[in-house]
């Protein structure tokens, strides 16, 4: 499948000035095909939503590529990017609490087509009942202000407002985290529909792996601003990096026989701290070594072009 957007070598640092920077993502290339709903996971702070906004533009970037359809567009200017923006979107968590709550839903809803369609005015509300259909939202809601709505139906109102100028790309940052168990999945069935009806490609970025599993095509893992793995699901017989496994037995519940997997699979430091060198999971891994201190690892081709990882020893854990 053709990559719709990738990254090369990216880097973002907050302090590039000192001698040992702290990237928020360090050296991250990945791909994203054309039609994929590609999974980013890992701890808060890890580097998934500056890798994110890095990919649309939204924070400039200290090294490396974006590159949508091809062209590097991370030093395009404000007027460049605005010729693409509607081809890309992004969906926050509670996204609708980022805007204006003297707005109604049709105002909200309605603003993108106002700053870059030339659509009549009755084109455009068309267009926006019509969106509002699809997220399952009736003309009922089109008066309505957010502090009215539920968090699901808020949700819906910010993808509604997201896909209105029927972008091929949009980013999922926790889109689903904040909803009740019921509602989430009914957010993850209209984004699946989407990509299967529209062809839409997402970056789903997300803590919550049980969603991840549900939707994603392939995920890739990401700790401390590097990737640790790129792997084609999130099954326990797939994982292969240690990081991957902790995150996974992290995401346990409360079964005895999870607490086990837990205690054995990481040791329970604290994640945030700077890796001058080496391996960055070095002071919780288990499996730790010499070399992890002194080289990172590069990450590793280990099946046929679906399966990476960055660790030393990944072929004989
Ligand atoms: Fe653990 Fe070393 Fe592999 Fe890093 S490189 S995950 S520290 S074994």
């Amino acid at each position: 499948m053709e990559n719709l957007i990738e990254t090369v070598s990216l880097k973002k640092s907050y302090q590039p000035w000192k001698k040992h920077p702290v990237y928020a993502v360090d050296d991250v290339s990945i791909s994203i095909r054309k039609g994929e709903v590609l999974g980013l996971v890992g701890e808060s702070g890890c580097g998934k939503s500056t890798l994110g906004k890095a990919l649309l533009n939204l924070e400039p970037i200290t090294e490396g590529k974006v590159l949508y359809r091809g062209k590097d567009i991370s030093r395009y200017s404000f007027r460049e990017m605005r010729k693409i923006r509607n081809q890309m979107q992004m969906v926050f968590q509670n996204s609708i609490d980022s805007f204006n709550p003297y707005l109604t839903v049709r105002q909200v809803v309605m603003e993108p087509l106002n700053n870059y369609s030339k659509a009549s005015r009755q084109e455009k509300e068309t267009k926006v009942r019509s969106m509002l259909e699809e997220v399952g939202l009736g003309a009922e809601y089109l008066d309505r202000y957010g502090s009215e709505l539920s968090g699901g139906q808020r949700q819906r109102v910010g993808i509604a407002r997201a896909l209105i100028m029927d972008p091929e790309f949009v980013i999922c940052d926790e889109a689903v985290s904040a909803l009740d168990y019921a509602v989430r999945n009914k957010i993850l069935r209209l984004l699946y529909r989407m990509k299967k009806e529209k062809g839409l490609t997402y970056l789903f970025i997300s803590h919550d792996l049980s969603a991840v599993r549900q939707i994603c095509d392939r995920v890739v893992v990401m700790y401390m601003g590097q990737v640790m793995e790129i792997l084609p699901d999130l099954q326990e017989e797939t994982i292969r990096h240690p990081y991957t496994k902790a995150l996974l037995a992290a995401s346990l519940g409360t079964d005895p026989r999870d607490r086990q997997k837990k205690r054995v699979l990481f040791k329970d430091e604290a994640s945030g701290q700077t890796i001058p060198q080496g391996c960055p999971f070095q002071n919780r891994c288990l499996y730790a070594r010499e070399q992890c201190k002194t080289e990172r690892p590069i990450l590793t081709m280990l099946d046929e072009g679906t399966h990476w990882g960055a660790c030393h020893y990944i072929k004989e854990l």
